[in-house]
């Protein structure tokens, strides 16, 4: 029997002004327009932010016009049982990593990697985040996974064509998730809900994540 947990774990990130981005990308800045202390009826805010700030999804659109913008991304590819595979021994997760995992066709995979306890706790942009490389990319596209996750900024390596990486990704029709903290979240089998917002257009959205853990007994 497969029993569902009572507890959503969150796995966002939180947003305000000193988190960290990707280098050069648009900061988060907010601006209270109305404000109860200055006498005002109600508190309202004005907020400036990449797209791909904080924890978020990366549409097709991204890296192709021909790609599905986030406005378009299937309930089901962000809705449902999730598998969180422990990859924290791992520098890179390469293609010798993957086969091991049998992966199954539809899977959604977050992978949690030693980013949630270094890159993704530093106060600063980390270039040396763990990453998937092009050739396991090709091989997650050919096993037509539903959807990735990883715990830091970028699904791709910083120094060694990660767009790549992206491209072979979303190009297969597989939704990224990005920056989402595993901390405390050990590998096994989960429902996930992680709904980006709706942006017409979106090269990608930022995204509220839960994770609930199924255990059997
Ligand atoms: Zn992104």
């Amino acid at each position: 029997v497969k029993k569902h947990s009572q507890d959503w774990i969150d796995i966002s990130i939180p947003i305000h002004e000193k988190m960290v981005d990707w280098p050069e990308d648009p900061p988060f800045r907010i601006n209270r327009i109305l404000d109860i202390e200055k006498g005002d009826s109600c508190n309202l805010s004005r907020i400036t932010m990449g797209v791909h700030s904080g924890t978020h999804i990366d549409s097709p659109f991204h890296f192709s016009n021909n790609g599905k913008s986030i406005d378009e991304i299937p309930a089901d590819t962000i809705i449902g049982r999730t598998r969180v595979l422990d990859l924290t021994n791992l520098d890179n997760i390469d293609v010798k990593d993957l086969d091991r995992l049998k992966i199954k066709s539809g899977e959604r995979l977050l992978f949690k990697t030693r980013n949630s306890e270094n890159a993704l706790k530093s106060s600063h942009f980390v270039e040396d985040y763990i990453y998937v490389t092009r050739e396991a990319a090709k091989l997650l596209a050919k096993q037509k996974i539903n959807m990735v996750g990883i715990d830091y900024l970028s699904i791709g390596s910083f120094h060694d064509k990660g767009d790549e990486t992206h491209r072979i990704l979303l190009n297969a029709g597989i939704w990224i998730l990005e920056n989402i903290n595993l901390s405390s979240v050990t590998g096994g089998e989960y429902d996930l809900i992680c709904l980006p917002l709706k942006i017409v257009k979106g090269d990608g959205a930022p995204a509220r994540a839960f994770l609930r853990k199924i255990t059997v007994v």
